[in-house]
Parts: structure tokens; sequence; C-alpha cells
């Protein structure tokens, strides 16, 4: 009987994965890289079951950067933002939730799962426990990016990667992530 639950379970997701599977870019940005926190960023993401779709050490340009950002142009710190994001290379990655997927009708996603584990913009109100509140001090040098609505995720995942260098790939962990 388990076997055959977690075979729906495996099947419901692949439904899902080839409706709609709603994906997030995540990127480590350099004082995360600088400071050797790269494994741990990672790993917050891989024990809670996010599935990895591609990953990459790169160092972006002003202008990927300024496109990457262009809803905040108008902001003071637009910038001393983009000097911070092209000061050296980042982690560039895709995560997609596989049990959430599998939820996607409740609504909840990939998105949002996300954003509760990077924490708030400014370290200083992200709760204990967040990658921001656990390892960072200044919104200015706050170690992670994550995609702040779907619709986003999709837009920066086109502008960060190329096709080929995305994997399709199920994990085995699937049926023990959905009950
Ligand atoms: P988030 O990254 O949490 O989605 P925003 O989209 O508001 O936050 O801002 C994008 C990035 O711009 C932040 O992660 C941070 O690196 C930088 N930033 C935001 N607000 C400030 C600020 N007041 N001063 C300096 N940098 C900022």
């Amino acid at each position: 009987a388990r076997s055959g639950r977690a075979s729906r379970a495996v099947q419901r997701c692949r439904i899902v994965a080839a409706a709609e599977v709603e994906q997030s870019y995540i990127m480590i940005k350099p004082d995360g890289v600088q400071r050797g926190l790269v494994g741990e960023i990672i790993s917050r993401f891989e024990k809670k079951g996010f599935l990895l779709k591609g990953l990459k050490l790169f160092q972006c340009s002003k202008d990927l950067a300024q496109e990457h950002y262009k809803d905040l142009k108008d902001k003071p710190f637009f910038p001393t933002l983009i000097d911070y994001i092209t000061s050296g290379p980042v982690v560039c990655m895709i995560q997609i939730f596989v049990i959430l997927s599998c939820k996607a009708w409740e609504g909840v996603g990939v998105v949002a799962s996300a954003r509760k584990l990077i924490g708030a913009t400014n370290p200083l109100q992200a709760e204990p426990g967040t990658i921001r509140g656990d390892l960072a001090v200044q919104t200015g040098r706050n170690v992670v990016h994550g995609s702040d609505s779907p619709d986003n995720g999709k837009r920066e995942i086109a502008l960060w990667f190329k096709e080929g260098e995305l994997c399709e790939w199920e994990s085995v962990q699937t049926p023990w992530l959905i009950e």
C-alpha cells in the first residue's frame, strides 16, 4: 500500500509538472560567495526539498544587473545595488518545490516558500532561522536573492539562464516528501 501511495504521489507530481510548475530564480549574491556561504545557502534549499534545475557560478554584466533590477531603477540605492551585484561572481540557481508544486491547486508555491526561507529584505527584520536572519546584517549585503512572484520567476530564469543550461530530472526523494 505504501509503494502504491508513493507511486500515486509521483504520478500526481508528473501531471502537475507537465501542466504548470512554479519556478523560482535564487541567486547567491557576491557577498555570499566571498564569505564562503555558497554551500550553506544551497544546503538550506536542498534540505527543504526543493529540486535544483540549474546551477552556475557567473560574473554578471552591468546591463544584466540593471535589467534584473529594472523595477528599482528610480530608487536612490540603484547605482550602489548594481555595483554590489556586479562586484564579483554570483551563484545562479533555479529551484522547483516538488511538494508544493503538487499542492499548487491550493495556491502555495515555490516562490512564496523560498521567500520565507530567505527572510525579510532587511536582515535586521529577518527572523532567526531564515538565511538573511542567520547570515546577514545589512540590507545592502543581504547575501541572497529570490524571485518575488511566479511571473518574475519566469522572467528572471529567462534572463539568467540559456536553454541548454537547465536539467530535467526527478528526485528519488519525491515519494518521501509527499504523502
Ligand atoms: P528583495 O531582495 O527582498 O526582494 P527588493 O526587491 O526590495 O528586496 O530589493 C532588491 C535588493 O535591493 C535587496 O535585496 C537589496 O540587496 C537591495 N536594497 C533594497 N533596499 C535597499 C536599501 N534601502 N538600501 C540598499 N540596498 C537596498
